[in-house]
């Protein structure tokens, strides 16, 4: 290990700095009240935002699809994995989303990958959210186009980035629908006017926004009411609020049959199995169907919103099931986590690399499957903690507000 001299001191100094991350062992299912580390916890942190994941009929259709399709689908979808499941699945998601046409990949990851550099390359620029998610950024990066980030949100940076590479022959937009460490929505309906005044082409990945978002659920997309031809690019995953694994790129004939041909994380990998996609078209129905799941979210929300702005901590400005508390300091935000997790209650402290060096947060997430009293005893734990910090520490907090 010559060459890699140096990674126990990193690890090391991962720790010293609170930034060593470490994993814990989950034995049940994806529910609020959950065994973890073999003690029984109330989670806030899964992404299951619509209680899906764990629900009878998603596992019904799972497998029931398992028992007469196995388990692997053997091979990818261009040799001879694409399942008739796989092929149900896309046209649901294409009628969902109002798109020509979907294709679906094994990972949100792998969409984001494959999409970006099937798109653009040498000669030509991609131009991000600065805090998009990490997938996007290594994309953009691999992609060989120019690559240009504009800070959070800010309509004048992208006009400026988009000024500065109006040779470039494609321009790719790419931003979040729904920020995934931040929980605020993309102003999309902005910077599909700006992509088109600068003729380029947008895309959104819309990771936490699909299911939850829009009358239907459709995500951001149906959120602003943008077609097909002012959003061409709509990327979703459905290991979040489908409760189930995997992920789609929706549009037009031509874009998905160029994914199809030249994305090579769509080529060169397995099919996803078709139980998969099975349970992804049952909790496709649920969403459809049971919109109060929805509406019961944004009470939910109301509420945490409300109790956590009444106690005093620190809340970031989101409309979503992502509510996080910035704490700024990385090792107040994973005390504040321990504290919540002797009390049985489970929050993740998230820090740098995955966000600015400063902006530490609680990453609270909801889920319709929690109940009113679930969100109170985690008001009341908050409000404990919150009064045995020191008043230096609270300073430190409203310094981040
Ligand atoms: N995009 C966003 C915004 C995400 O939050 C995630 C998952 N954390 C992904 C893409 C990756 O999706 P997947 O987990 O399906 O790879």
């Amino acid at each position: 290990m010559a060459d890699f001299d140096g990674l126990s001191e990193s690890l090391n100094a991962r720790k010293t700095q609170h930034l060593y991350r470490s994993r814990r062992l989950l034995g049940s299912a994806q529910q609020p009240e959950q065994q973890v580390d073999g003690k029984s916890v109330l989670s806030f942190c899964s992404n299951d935002y619509l209680g899906l994941a764990n629900h009878p009929e998603v596992k019904k259709a799972f497998i029931e699809a398992a028992s007469e399709y196995g388990v692997g689908s053997g091979a990818s979808h261009l040799v001879n994995g694409h399942s008739q499941l796989h092929h149900e699945l896309e046209l649901k998601l294409a009628e969902l989303t109002g798109r020509d046409r979907a294709v679906l990949f094994s990972t949100g990851f792998m969409a984001n990958i494959g999409t970006i550099s099937a798109l653009v390359g040498r000669g030509d620029a991609v131009i991000q959210d600065k805090w998009n998610h990490a997938s996007l950024i290594d994309a953009g990066l691999a992609s060989g186009a120019k690559f240009k980030r504009y800070p959070h949100c800010d309509l004048n940076g992208l006009e400026r980035q988009l000024n500065s590479c109006s040779e470039a022959r494609r321009k790719l937009v790419v931003t979040d629908g729904v920020f995934s460490m931040d929980g605020d929505i993309a102003p999309l309906d902005r910077i599909a006017d700006i992509a088109d005044a600068h003729n380029a082409c947008l895309m959104i990945d819309d990771a936490h926004g699909l299911g939850v978002l829009g009358a239907t659920g459709a995500g951001s997309a149906e959120l602003f009411n943008l077609s097909q031809e002012r959003l061409p690019v709509l990327m979703g995953t459905l290991g979040k609020a489908c409760g189930s694994f995997g992920a789609f790129v929706a549009g037009s004939e031509e874009l998905v049959e160029t994914l199809i041909q030249q994305a090579r994380s769509y080529i060169y990998t397995t099919a996803l199995p078709p139980a998969v996609a099975a349970a992804s078209l049952a909790s496709l129905k649920l969403i459809q169907t049971e919109a109060w799941r929805r509406d019961k979210l944004q009470i939910l929300i109301a509420q945490l919103r409300g109790g956590i702005e009444s106690i005093g901590f620190p809340l970031m400005r989101s409309e979503t099931a992502i509510q996080p508390i910035l704490v700024g300091d990385a090792a107040l935000a994973l005390d504040i986590s321990q504290q919540l997790e002797q009390r049985g209650l489970l929050v993740t402290a998230i820090r740098p690399p995955t966000v600015p060096e400063g902006t530490s947060r609680l990453r609270i997430t909801l889920s319709a499957d929690h109940s009113s009293d679930q969100i109170e005893l985690l008001l009341s734990a908050l409000q404990d903690i919150y009064q045995q910090l020191s008043d230096e520490k609270k300073a430190q907090l409203s310094d981040v507000k």
